[in-house]
C-alpha cells in the first residue's frame, strides 16, 4: 500500500479469487465449465480479429439481437458486459444509493463492491440449513441482491419466492444474479413483463464455455438497462471487446451444444452428489454446477488441502458458518471419478 492511496480504499478487503494453476491440475475450484467452447467460436474470434485495428461495435448490436431472440426480449431490455461482475458493479452503483441487502452466504464480491462505491450493505444470515427466508426481505428500504441460486450453497428459490420478494419491494431493484441459473433452476425472466423492479444478471462463463472471453448480460426493463447504460457510458462504454463479441455471438448460434453441457453437467452432479452421500457427507440441494458438501470427521481445510496433495484443486470459504464445507465444481465424468476415488483414500 502506496502513501497515495485514499484513505477511503486502506481498509478495502479485496475478493480473492480461486486459484488458477501454471500446471495441469483436476480444476473443480472456480466453476468453470469442464467443456471447451462451442463450435464455431474459435473461427468466429479468428475472424474477428482480422477487424482489431478498429475499436469494436460500442452498441454490440448482432450479440444483442441474438440474446434478445434467445430470451424472447426486445433488444433494449439488454446490455453486455466484461463478464457479469462489471454489470453487477454497475447495477451496485446506479440502484444501491439508499443501501443495498444480501445474505451473508453469497457470492463473495457484494461485500466488496458496497465497500468499493460506499453503500451501506445489510447483511442478512441465511437460515440453520443455508436458505433464504424471503420473509428477511419484505418491505426493504433497500436494493436486494439474491444469487439464485445461491453461491457457494448452491440452494435455489423457486420463482414464486422471487416474485414475493419483487412484490414486496415495488420501490426498491431486486438484482437477481443468475450466473448458476442454467443448470436446473427457476429464472426471475419470467417475471418481467409484471415487473419493472427486478434486474436479471447472467454470464456466459458458467454454462457457456466462455469464462475467459469475460462475458455477462443484464436483462430487465428498458429504463433499468437505460440506467445500467448510463453507468456503463460513464466508465467505459467499449467494455466488450470484438473478440468477446464475436466469441459470445457464435455460442449463442449452438444451442444443441449449450444443452448437451448443460445436460452432462447436471448428470454428472447427480452422480458425484450420490457418491459423496454414500461416503457419508452432508451434500446440500444443488441446482448449479457445484455441490458445496461436507466431508466426515474432516474439516473443509483439510480435506481442501489433502485433496490439493492429490492435484485436485477444490474451493474452501474460511468462515464460521462454512468452514466444514467444501465447494466442488461439477467436472467431466472422469474428473468426478478421480475425485472420489481420491476422497475414498483421504477419509479416516
Ligand atoms: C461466477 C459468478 C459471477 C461472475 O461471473 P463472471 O461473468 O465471470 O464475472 C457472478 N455471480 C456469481 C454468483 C458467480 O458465481
Amino acid at each position: 500500500m502506496s502513501r497515495f492511496l485514499s484513505a477511503r480504499l486502506q481498509a478495502l478487503a479485496p475478493y480473492v479469487p480461486g486459484e488458477q494453476p501454471k500446471v495441469k491440475l483436476i480444476k473443480l475450484n472456480t466453476n468453470e465449465s469442464p467443456f471447451p467452447p462451442a463450435p464455431g467460436v474459435k473461427e468466429a474470434v479468428a475472424e474477428a480479429a482480422d477487424s482489431l485495428q478498429l475499436y469494436n461495435d460500442l452498441s454490440a448490436a448482432k450479440l444483442i439481437k441474438l440474446l434478445a431472440e434467445t430470451y424472447g426480449l426486445q433488444d433494449n431490455q439488454i446490455t453486455v458486459s466484461n463478464g457479469s461482475d462489471e454489470i453487477l458493479a454497475f447495477a451496485f452503483q446506479a440502484f444501491g444509493g439508499s443501501g443495498l441487502a444480501f445474505p451473508d452466504i453469497t457470492y463473495g464480491f457484494y461485500p466488496v463492491w458496497a465497500e468499493l462505491y460506499g453503500l451501506d450493505a445489510k447483511i442478512i444470515p441465511l437460515t440453520e440449513d443455508f436458505s433464504i427466508d424471503i420473509s428477511d426481505y419484505q418491505g426493504n428500504d433497500r436494493c436486494i441482491v439474491i444469487a439464485n441460486p445461491n453461491a457457494p450453497t448452491g440452494k435455489a428459490l423457486p420463482l414464486s419466492a422471487i416474485q414475493e420478494i419483487a412484490e414486496k419491494n415495488p420501490d426498491q431493484v431486486v438484482i437477481v444474479d443468475e450466473a448458476y441459473v442454467d443448470f436446473g433452476a427457476d429464472s426471475a425472466l419470467a417475471l418481467l413483463p409484471e415487473y419493472d423492479n427486478v434486474l436479471v444478471i447472467r454470464t456466459f462463463s458458467k454454462s457457456r464455455q466462455l469464462a475467459g472471453a469475460r462475458l455477462g448480460f443484464a436483462m430487465g426493463s428498458a429504463t433499468l438497462i437505460d440506467d445500467l447504460n448510463r453507468v456503463r457510458f460513464s466508465f467505459h462504454p467499449y467494455n466488450v471487446n470484438t473478440l468477446t463479441q464475436a466469441a459470445g455471438a457464435a455460442a449463442l448460434m449452438q444451442p444443441d451444444y449449450f444443452e448437451a453441457c448443460r445436460s452432462a453437467i447436471m448428470e454428472t452432479r447427480e452422480w458425484t452428489a450420490q457418491q459423496l452421500l454414500s461416503l457419508g457427507f452432508t451434500v446440500l440441494d444443488s441446482k448449479t454446477n457445484f455441490l458445496f458438501a461436507s466431508a466426515p470427521g474432516i474439516s473443509g481445510a483439510a480435506y481442501q488441502k489433502a485433496l490439493r496433495e492429490r492435484n485436485i484443486l477444490v474451493r474452501y470459504f474460511d468462515m464460521p458458518r462454512t468452514k466444514n464445507f467444501t465447494r466442488i465444481t461439477i467436472g467431466t465424468k472422469a474428473q468426478m471419478e478421480a475425485l472420489i476415488q481420491a476422497t475414498k483414500e483421504i477419509l479416516p
